[in-house]
């Protein structure tokens, strides 16, 4: 599409309506464009933000069709979508970005990793197995080591459905399902790239950024931009992700998170086929955003400048180990008004131990400044329930 010929007249649908959703909303608010969001809460961050809020399961065939049906365009910020549904609604001639093609691949982790391998993208060994016994047979015939990775092939999420296998007493804890047995990768950092595509093939990567996790709970706690990496990974990374996207023919966005090892290897680890948590800190630093980028590439506009100056941090906030009920957060105003500090809430009214509630971005001159201030950041700001 030509910026030019710009209209509103495209009907287009999100499925999930969670804080990606909203922050999709921010953007399309500013072009004038009102967009249908499926979710089944009420209580979900876009449920009062979307002039059209469908409450709905997004797994259930019909509540897909039926909703995509009605858009000419369907998107989505969640991936444990009714696959099918999505084939029909192609079949019926409505746009589905990215692709259903692109997410069943992604919603099956042994789908995912075959694909890598299949198409010589660097990732780790692994092997299928069907059940956990199945793996426990195997185990016993001495086929796999520990260290090993147990990953659920399907409905994992934030680090659940993964466990790393350190000794026979930890077989025992699994619970019975797909999966796949991964070698354990001792890598030095977690990386990641978001890239655009568009329909014309046009492609742009946002810069590598690095991924800190917290050791207790294995959520991302900072996500840092430029990554503290050589100029050469750096490249070598966003090339990987280049060529991921035009592998999968995407239209959209893609995040591809990866390990990097001692000796400079870089890994792929996984890819998510929408706007992802890595990506926040671009609201606020970027010329454009992943959110705006995303638009840009499932409405074939062009698509926007996406390197920055100085260096950015992104800090999750998520609900303390004890809070359930209730939002509150504590010593917001301590920071509300500070120079480069941009704050984030979702806008859930109800918190829980480690639920993503919002994120604060700072952004400064040099790392060292900017991770010192995240740091301050984290341990002041505190998500709790009243
Ligand atoms: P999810 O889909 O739940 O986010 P991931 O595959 O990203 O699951 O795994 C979650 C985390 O587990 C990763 O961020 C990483 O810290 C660790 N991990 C995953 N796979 C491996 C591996 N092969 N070796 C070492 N650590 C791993």
């Amino acid at each position: 599409m030509d910026l030019k010929l710009y209209t509103l007249d495209r009907k287009i649908g999100i499925i999930g309506g969670g804080q990606l959703g909203k922050m999709i909303l921010d953007e399309t608010n500013k072009m004038g464009l009102s967009l249908s969001i499926l979710d089944p809460s009420s209580e979900s961050p876009c449920c009062k933000l979307s002039s059209n809020f469908v409450k709905g399961d997004f797994n259930d065939y019909d509540t897909v069709t039926n909703f995509g049906e009605k858009h000419d365009l369907i998107s989505y910020e969640i991936e444990h979508i009714n696959i099918d549904a999505l084939d029909a609604l192609v079949k019926k001639g409505i746009e589905v970005q990215p692709s259903p093609e692109i997410l069943r691949i992604i919603q099956d982790k042994n789908l995912q990793k075959t694909f890598f391998k299949k198409n010589n993208f660097p990732t780790s060994n692994f092997t299928f197995f069907k059940s956990k016994k199945e793996f426990i047979n195997s185990f016993k015939k001495k086929n796999l080591d520990f260290p090993c990775v147990w990953k659920k092939t399907r409905y994992g999420y934030d680090g659940f459905g993964v466990k790393v296998l350190k000794s026979m007493n930890d077989l025992s804890e699994l619970i019975d399902s797909e999966m796949i047995i991964e070698d354990f990768v001792p890598f030095t950092k977690e990386l990641s790239v978001i890239v655009a595509m568009n329909k014309n093939g046009d492609l742009k990567a946002f810069e590598t950024v690095e991924m800190e996790f917290n050791s207790n709970s294995n959520q991302v706690e900072f996500v840092i931009s430029p990554a503290n990496i050589s100029e050469k990974t750096n490249l070598n990374a966003k090339k990987m992700a280049c060529d991921l996207a035009k592998k999968l023919n995407l239209v959209g966005l893609l995040a591809v998170e990866m390990f990097l090892t001692n000796d400079g290897e870089i890994l792929i680890n996984e890819i998510a086929p929408r706007p992802h948590n890595s990506g926040h800190f671009s609201i606020d630093a970027c010329p454009t955003s992943q959110f705006k980028q995303h638009i840009n590439s499932i409405m074939n506009l062009n698509l926007g400048e996406t390197s920055h100056k100085g260096c950015a941090i992104m800090i999750n906030l998520v609900g303390e180990k004890s809070s359930n009920g209730r939002v509150k957060y504590e010593n917001i105003d301590l920071i509300r008004n500070q120079k480069g500090v941009f704050i984030h809430l979702y806008g859930k009214k109800i918190t829980r131990p480690n639920r993503k509630m919002g994120h604060v971005t700072v952004i400064c001159d040099n790392f060292t400044t900017a991770y010192k201030k995240a740091k301050k950041i984290k341990d002041i700001i505190k998500v709790k329930s009243y």
